[in-house]
């Protein structure tokens, strides 16, 4: 509202109609990644946000989360936990499912990477129904985290009502008009 960088990361988002399936409006990311001024409002305004919120750990969800979390991480002093899709991760791992449009799938986390007493927040590029989301603070939660706050750069509108993230609060920059 107001801060043109907005303006600036929202039309180097490509949207493209009926990928990968026919009905779904993709946000496409790989675009904001080519223009390195959106890109770096994208961080600057994660970290103005975030840095003195006393963030311990920044857990990204693969894969898009995977670009934006680390550059935030880097820029408050936080650690990089990588949540992944089922049998990437070597060790022990805590793994939750979650509904997908059609069918489910699953995300796992290493449980060694979390301490006591930390202080999570959660990356994506985009939210619909915010099954991954809640997914993700599960994960957490159960590692024994407290997760402050869920981030993403997109928020899909039409989803908001049914926007279920555990009673965690919720941060987007911008939603696709
Ligand atoms: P959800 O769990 O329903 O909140 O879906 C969010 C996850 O699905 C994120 O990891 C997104 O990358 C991906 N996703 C869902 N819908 C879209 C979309 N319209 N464009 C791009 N990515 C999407």
């Amino acid at each position: 509202q107001g801060d043109p960088r907005l303006k600036a990361i929202s039309d180097a988002i490509r949207v493209i109609p009926h990928f990968p399936k026919t009905g779904i409006m993709f946000q496409d990311i790989t675009t904001l990644l080519l223009d390195p001024v959106a890109f770096k409002h994208v961080v600057d305004i994660f970290v103005d946000r975030y840095e003195h919120m006393n963030i311990s750990l920044v857990a990204g969800v693969e894969a898009r989360g995977f670009i934006f979390g680390p550059p935030i991480a880097l820029a408050i002093g936080a650690k990089f936990i990588p949540l992944r899709k089922p049998g990437k991760l070597p060790g022990k791992v805590i793994s939750e499912e979650y509904e997908l449009e059609y069918g489910r799938d699953r995300l796992e986390m290493s449980v060694e990477a979390v301490k006591s007493d930390e202080r999570a927040l959660v990356i994506d590029d985009l939210v619909a129904t915010g099954g991954t989301l809640s997914a993700s603070i599960s994960l957490l939660e159960r590692a024994g985290a407290e997760v402050v706050e869920c981030a993403c750069v997109v928020g899909l509108p039409k989803f908001k009502g049914q926007c279920k993230l555990k009673g965690k609060p919720l941060y987007v920059l911008v939603e696709p008009s």
